[in-house]
């Protein structure tokens, strides 16, 4: 039977509306709705449009936003400087820089420019304030996209307490936060990596799998245990006609859309595996809108938290 589609792209919808009395609230007590810094260096196409999107979708939930660019081939004290003047402004609650950086920038500019954001307006959650604090399941912050899988579970009513979760991928900004708030809600909880042995083994003991690792159709049927619920982190841009041929059924739209641009996003997870698991994110439509969704709820909890004091 096929897998129950869960549509991140609903939760977006309903969780970006949640926000919307709270920000007029703000709005009504304070006299000015949520700010948002964005920083972009260079112009990566890709991180044009992540950024394009974030301005609007800031916009339509009434928080302002705004944009500093930074020329590409500018270095990183140019990040760094705009970084300090939004830490330094009373009207931005939310501060963030676009990633990646350009390569010219140094091997450790991410670091430093995550370094220099103030954690109450670290919306991203990157910053070793608020990484701690989530270690310690305190109050913080959180990484948008794995806090968006954790939101959607819930929404769509998939019990975490008890299950037992494998995630691929230990990356700073999807597995390793992904993992800890599973852990907080009281999944068992596998990390998996390019090192594990008998991935495919380890995965199918989930009931709860997350795939974070940037390998488009990496997951097929033999990694998923009938019935999991696999949650597909993946956002991979493909543009070779022979393996999206051989990923999807020739009645595919996706193929349909592969022949009108050239090229398709695809996620971590075969599409077959929707054959096996009992539900299944899309991609597109399922994590990706969610992490959207929670930078702005992480920009209104801030700018409250700021407020309210
Ligand atoms: P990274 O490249 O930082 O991390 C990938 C992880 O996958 C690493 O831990 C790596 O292991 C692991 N991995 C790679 N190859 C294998 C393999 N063959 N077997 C097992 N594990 C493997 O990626 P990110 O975490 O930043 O992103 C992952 C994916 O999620 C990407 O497609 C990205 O585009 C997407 N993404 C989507 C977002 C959204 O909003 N939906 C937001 C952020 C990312 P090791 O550590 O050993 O190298």
């Amino acid at each position: 039977m096929a897998a129950r589609i869960l549509d991140g792209t609903a939760a977006s919808a309903a969780i970006r509306a949640e926000l919307k009395p709270r920000v007029d609230l703000l709005r009504s007590r304070f006299g000015r709705t949520p700010g948002l810094g964005i920083v972009l260096a260079g112009n990566d196409p890709a991180s044009e449009i992540y950024v394009r999107n974030k301005l609007k979708t800031a916009g339509e939930a009434g928080i302002r936003a705004e944009l500093i660019r930074v020329a590409a081939e500018a270095p990183v004290d140019d990040v760094l400087a705009a970084v300090a003047s939004l830490n330094a402004r009373d009207d931005v609650d939310g501060v963030l820089v676009q990633s990646p950086l350009p390569a010219a920038m140094g091997d450790d500019a991410e670091t430093r420019v995550i370094d220099a954001i103030d954690p109450a307006k670290d919306v991203d959650g990157f910053t070793p304030a608020n990484v701690g604090l989530l270690v310690q399941n305190r109050p913080c912050l959180a990484a948008c996209t794995p806090s968006g899988v954790i939101e959607l579970l819930d929404r769509e009513g998939i019990r975490i307490s008890g299950a037992r979760a494998v995630v691929i991928g230990r990356s700073d900004i999807v597995g390793k936060p992904m993992a800890l708030l599973l852990l907080h809600r009281h999944a068992t909880v596998t990390i998996c990596h390019s090192r594990t042995l008998d991935l495919p083994a380890v995965a199918r003991s989930a009931d709860i799998l997350v795939a974070a690792i940037g390998r488009p159709a990496f997951v097929t049927q033999e990694f998923v245990s009938p019935g999991a619920v696999v949650i597909d982190v993946g956002i991979n841009p493909v543009s070779d006609e022979t393996k999206v041929r051989g990923w999807f059924p020739p009645d595919s739209p996706r193929l349909a859309a592969f022949a009108k641009h050239g090229s398709i996003t695809v996620g971590d997870v075969h599409p077959g595996v929707a054959e096996v698991a009992g539900a299944i994110t899309p991609v597109p439509g399922g994590v990706g809108p969610l992490t959207i969704a929670m930078l702005l709820s992480n920009t209104v909890r801030a700018a409250e938290a700021r407020l309210k004091g």
